[in-house]
């Protein structure tokens, strides 16, 4: 084994914002079991780096992991990022090394060279070799030999287990048994899924305004600072993807609170509101909390809306965040869905956000690529929301697309990223305008 280190309802004036519209409330599932095209679990590697910034992410994986992680991530080497991949080499193919051992030095020479790390990831992917070590083992082992300098955690990332966000899941689901109980009975709050910084803080500071608290976001900025659990514990979600991170959270007790996800006015409206409810805040504080923020955002939405009302557009399933996004640009862009996709779909996580879609699109869980590519051209949408495999072939067939992965990578959660949450969607379809002026 060799290392490559850095082993390598929109608003009114000062009032409670209207109740969601509910539309559907039966929609038929389409359930395809075929060839999908969606990334591994290993992606949700490049934000997760970025959040948990004691963590460290070591890929126990080929050199395709290590390829894909690289350039996803779009990390050069030499800055040192906060994860790398531990490549199984030829001695470990032929086994002529032990792979434990391997391991176990690689791991050791990260860690003298890298004290910074306070929680390490043992990160699993597809090569047969791999999955044939038993990282849980191996994290136990370095255990007994790091703790409590550094705690050892192992997932897997592999595309055979887990797709794209599923990474995301696996990893938060493996630092729950870490988790402290909660000390009082009080209420407190648990906002579960990655948020980028800057929305976390916008977050904060409504809550604080609000009167909700005590506020824990889980993943923390710091891994080792692990929020508190236990049945006082209320959870909102701000990703749709975290199934088993949530059964796991409800298994030590703490409750999960139903709501939209905190996309787009009407969506961050209805979360915040479900956290007021939990922590009895009269509707009239929520309502002051909320207004000038919901007011910014309504008023920054309405250019958008201008250019993409009217506009039919077809969700190829890749991040599970396909559901909450559709419901934004139906409700507030005006958009006219066709097919919304997802590769999972867990009626625990999205039982609020079903009902706000309107009765006429077709709702497909899981993919049969070639099918559902079919679906595509015959519907001929103006813009076709899809992984990066597939949008280059739509392009070059004259459709327009927006690349998923840029809808899970960028901040668009929250009232404050509402309107650039509209423009990725916009952007593409103002780009084919002005080539074909
Ligand atoms: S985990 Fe599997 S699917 Fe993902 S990059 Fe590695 S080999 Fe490819």
């Amino acid at each position: 084994m060799s290392a490559t280190l850095p082993m390598s309802a929109l608003t009114g004036c000062g009032e409670m914002p209207e109740p969601l519209v509910r539309n559907a409330t039966h929609l038929p599932v389409l359930k395809e079991r075929g060839q999908r095209e969606v990334f591994c679990g290993l992606t949700g590697i490049v934000w997760l780096h970025r959040k948990m910034q004691d963590a460290f992410f070591m890929v126990v994986g080929s050199r395709t992991c290590a390829h894909l992680i690289q350039s996803a991530a779009g990390v050069m080497i030499f800055a040192e990022p906060r994860f790398g991949t531990a490549i199984l080499g030829e001695r470990d193919l032929a086994g002529l090394a032990d792979a434990n051992d391997e391991l176990d030095r690689c791991v050791t020479q990260l860690l003298e060279r890298r004290p910074d790390i306070k929680t390490l990831f043992l990160v699993g992917s597809c090569p047969s070799e791999v999955i044939k070590l038993d990282l849980a083992r191996g994290a136990e082992r370095l255990n007994e030999r790091f703790f409590p300098q550094v705690r050892v955690l192992n997932y897997s990332g592999s595309g055979i287990e887990t797709t794209f966000t599923q990474g995301e899941d696996t990893c938060l689901k493996s630092m729950i048994p870490h988790m402290p109980a909660t000390t009082s009975t009080a209420t407190e709050l648990m906002v579960v899924g990655t948020l980028a910084d800057v929305v976390e803080d916008q977050f904060m500071r409504i809550f604080n305004d609000m009167g909700v608290g005590p506020v824990h976001f889980f993943p923390p900025r710091m891994a080792r600072d692990l929020p508190p659990i236990g049945p006082n514990t209320r959870l909102l979600l701000a990703q749709p993807f975290l199934s088993e991170t949530v059964r796991a959270l409800q298994a030590r007790g703490a409750t999960l609170l139903p709501s939209p996800y905190p996309f787009g006015v009407n969506g961050t409206t209805a979360w915040f509101r479900a956290a007021g409810q939990a922590f009895d805040i009269p509707d009239e504080r929520v309502a002051k909390a909320i207004r000038a923020p919901a007011e910014r955002a309504t008023s920054s939405l309405v250019r958008y809306r201008e250019k993409l009302q009217g506009k039919r557009l077809f969700f190829f399933p890749d991040s599970q965040l396909e559901i909450p996004l559709a419901r934004f640009l139906y409700q507030e862009c005006g958009v006219e869905l066709i097919e919304v996709g997802s590769p999972y779909l867990d009626r625990l996580l999205v039982e609020a956000e079903l009902p706000l879609l309107p009765d006429t699109i077709t709702l497909s869980e899981g993919q049969d690529v070639d099918k559902q590519l079919d679906r595509c051209r015959e519907a001929r949408p103006d813009l076709t929301v899809c992984g990066l495999g597939l949008a280059n072939p739509l392009e070059a067939e004259g459709l327009r697309t927006k690349w998923s992965i840029e809808l899970v990578f960028s901040p668009t959660h929250g009232y404050d990223q509402a309107a650039d949450l509209a423009e990725l969607f916009a952007r593409p379809l103002e780009r084919a305008q002005r080539l074909t002026v």
